[in-house]
């Protein structure tokens, strides 16, 4: 069984439900870097000042404030874990791969979540979170086909990747993952 996944995937690709759903399913703690973020600017922390109106124009936070997130809540995670929004870019993977080896708890499994287009958009405009309006959503599917997409490259090369469509009712996608993940 794997422990350590990552959920990759454009924006509305069902990364967060998903990793939510296997998460609770195997006592895995879920590492969301959006949700993290969000919690700071909801809580008008001095970082949430700081990241709230980046993550309102759908732009990247900075990659050192969101490694220091990453970083803090994987000690948190011994029985394994989910990273869902994290690594974004290149950057962010090269550190990523660092801290798991400082760490020793080696990343497993990626899953890419496969969506077309047409319906991540009309999954985020249904979903309305307050970063969710049109031209929020075409910024972070620019950045994602520009800066997140190679990343599926970079773990294909590890041999960890498994694509998994995401156009499927979720109770099908999410079986198709655990037994993927017991492969
Ligand atoms: P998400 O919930 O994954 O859609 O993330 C919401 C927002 O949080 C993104 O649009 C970014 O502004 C910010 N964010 C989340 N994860 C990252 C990350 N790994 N790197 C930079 N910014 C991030």
């Amino acid at each position: 069984m794997k422990r350590n996944l990552l959920f990759l995937g454009p924006p509305g690709a069902g990364k967060g439900t998903q990793a939510s759903l296997i998460s609770k399913y195997n006592s895995y703690l879920h590492l969301s870097t959006g949700e993290l973020l969000r919690n700071e600017v909801n809580s008008n922390t001095p970082l949430g000042m700081k990241v709230k109106e980046i993550i309102n124009n759908g732009q990247l936070v900075q990659d050192s404030l969101v490694l220091q997130i990453v970083k803090n809540n994987l000690l948190l995670g011994n029985k394994g874990w989910i990273l869902d929004g994290y690594p974004r870019n290149l950057s962010q993977a090269h550190s990523l791969n660092h801290v798991l080896i400082e760490l020793n708890q080696p990343l497993e499994k990626v899953f890419y979540l496969d969506v077309n287009d047409d319906i991540l958009v009309d999954r985020l405009l249904k979903r309305g979170r307050s970063d969710d309006n049109e031209e929020t959503i075409r910024t972070r599917l620019k950045i994602y086909k520009e800066t997140t997409f190679p990343l599926i490259d970079f773990y294909k090369q590890k041999n960890i990747l498994d694509y998994i469509d995401g156009d499927r009712d979720l109770n099908a996608i999410s079986d198709d993952i655990k037994h993927k993940m017991s492969c």
